[in-house]
């Protein structure tokens, strides 16, 4: 557990929200599909998957935004406007932007999903690659691939 250098801090750009991540994160993900192009206005986001009990919001009151649905709660910073977390109705996880970390400079996607949407060019070097989203029997076979190899901080 040591390998991940934990706690970690976040924050949104302008720095109302904080966030803090205790809990080694279960995989890393790029997500190519049309919606998280126009949710970050990059060419794909980046996704830690962070075990719920291990997620806070330390600081601040993020809203919700982007596609404003129950199932799929989009976090945002009230100020900036920051695209920050998802948390996935009834889901044991909290999918993450690790943009938002302090130092980012290790995160690397292990996987990426919605490559029939991938832009030319965005290339992100993750291990597995999906046309759509990663069928859900997949996920134990991603995590335990993750946690024996994915990038950590150093
Ligand atoms: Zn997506
Ligand atoms: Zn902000």
């Amino acid at each position: 557990m040591s390998d991940w250098k934990l706690p970690w801090s976040a924050s949104c750009q302008c720095g109302q929200v904080k966030m803090r991540i205790t809990a080694p994160p279960m995989v890393s993900m790029a997500c190519h599909c049309r919606s998280c192009q126009r949710l970050t206005g990059g060419a794909y986001s980046l996704t830690l998957l962070i075990p719920a009990e291990g997620f806070a919001v330390v600081e601040g009151e993020p809203v919700i935004g982007g596609m404003h649905r129950a199932e799929l709660a989009h976090h945002f910073c009230p100020h900036c406007k920051n695209w920050l977390f998802t948390r996935p109705q009834g889901m044991p996880f909290v999918n993450f932007r690790p943009t938002m970390l302090n130092d980012a400079s290790w995160v690397q996607p292990y996987a990426e999903s919605c490559i029939e949407d991938r832009l030319p060019g965005a290339i992100t070097g993750a291990k597995y690659s999906f046309e759509g989203f990663p069928p859900p029997e997949k996920y134990g076979e991603l995590m335990a691939g993750y946690a024996r190899e994915g990038a950590k901080p150093q």
